[in-house]
């Protein structure tokens, strides 16, 4: 069965998309840590990360660098902070997360409640910001 992150890609599943290219996807996490928190998935579907292909997981970790200068330029943030779990999703994902504290990327703390306007508002600005 696919994952939901496959559905995603297809379609099926709506998200707040705020960069795409032929292999790889980002997207808003629907339950952020921060605004801004996004998800970076390959379209091909494979549970962990370390199980892509080496040039497959350099060019997603460029795509990831990408995104990430986007946030850093839309979301006023002293970085933007890198993780990886996969313990809900078994589809590859790369969290990128806008970080004011160490705090901010305790996956263990209630999340940020956002409307659909302010994910909108959010997705188009990082959108906007990436080269
Ligand atoms: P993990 O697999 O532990 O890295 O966690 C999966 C992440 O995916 C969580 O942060 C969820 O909030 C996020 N997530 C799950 N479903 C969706 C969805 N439909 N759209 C956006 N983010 C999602």
């Amino acid at each position: 069965m696919a994952s939901i992150f496959t559905r995603i890609v297809q379609g099926e599943i709506p998200s707040y998309k705020v960069a795409e290219n032929e292999r790889f996807y980002a997207f808003l996490d629907i339950n952020p840590m921060a605004p801004g928190h996004t998800l970076v998935i390959p379209k091909q579907e494979t549970d962990y990360l370390f199980d892509i292909a080496d040039e497959d997981y350099q060019a997603l970790m460029l795509f990831a660098k990408r995104v990430a200068e986007g946030i850093f330029k839309a979301i006023p943030c002293k970085r933007v902070g890198v993780a990886v779990l996969g313990m809900e999703v078994p589809h590859a994902h790369i969290h990128l997360v806008p970080l004011q504290t160490e705090a901010d990327m305790d996956f263990r703390k209630e999340k940020v409640q956002l409307s659909r306007e302010e994910f909108e508002r959010i997705a188009s600005a990082i959108a906007e910001s990436i080269q």
